[in-house]
């Protein structure tokens, strides 16, 4: 992956990243002793920060694809850990200074790719017990996309989560559903109904209006109401 990093202003010296958590540490804790500070980028798999404030030295592990972000967003990323470390409020503008960062379009999509070549999706094979995930796609596709959508990664989790019924993420182009739907007690109109609307999730992506992040868009609940024997299918999942 590749970001970019900012052109450092003219004139003042670059902050380290251990000067930034100490310059927010002694606006948090000006009475407490400076503990000894360290900044260390690591692999995760996603943007992630971590703090810990152990025998004097406070210890902070970021995700090493937020390296190259500039300083600023560093700083918003410190008042939000420091805060959270001092259970204190997370300052509203440092917040949306990082929210802002991460939802920046070519920060997002060197996320995705990041999360793509070292995440990897726990999902099992779409043939279940009960019910065929492929065979049931190319059904829904010819219903009511034309058979023009391309076919996703398709899996039962590994696990029965009642919580969360299908998944759709759009890193890996895969469509999870939850083992609980595939059961012969499931009514095969309530499995339809949760793959349907995963479908729709890859047919209508997400919207981001600044830090807003809308899923389920006006075009997308419009489409979902085609789906025959809407309330009907609505109605069994309750049951579950
Ligand atoms: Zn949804």
């Amino acid at each position: 992956m590749l970001v970019a990093s900012q052109p450092l202003p003219a004139g003042a010296p670059p902050e380290s990243h251990e000067q930034i958590y100490a310059r927010v540490f002694r606006q948090l804790r000006p009475r407490t002793p400076l503990p000894s500070i360290r900044v260390e980028f690591r692999r995760y798999a996603s943007a992630n920060a971590q703090v810990r404030l152990e025998s004097g030295v406070l210890l902070v592990r970021i995700a090493d694809t937020l390296e190259g972000a500039p300083e600023s967003v560093h700083e918003a990323l410190a008042e939000i850990l420091l805060a959270k470390l001092f259970r204190k409020p997370v300052p509203a503008h440092s917040n949306d200074r990082y929210r802002r960062y991460l939802n920046r379009r070519d920060i997002r999509d060197s996320l995705d790719l990041v999360r793509q070549l070292r995440g990897r999706k726990r999902m099992e094979h779409p043939t279940g017990a009960h019910y065929n995930l492929e065979e049931m796609f190319e059904e829904l596709n010819h219903r009511y996309f034309w058979g023009l959508m391309a076919r996703p990664q398709l899996g039962w989790s590994p696990h029965v989560s009642r919580t969360m019924l299908g998944h759709y993420d759009p890193s890996h182009n895969v469509i999870v559903l939850s083992r609980i739907l595939d059961r012969d007690t499931t009514p095969r109109l309530a499995v339809e109904y949760v793959l349907y609307h995963e479908m729709l999730h890859l047919r209508h992506p997400a919207e981001h209006r600044g830090v807003r992040r809308c899923v389920h868009t006006k075009a997308f609940k419009e489409a979902e109401k085609h789906f025959e024997r809407l309330a009907e299918a609505k109605a069994l999942l309750k049951k579950l």
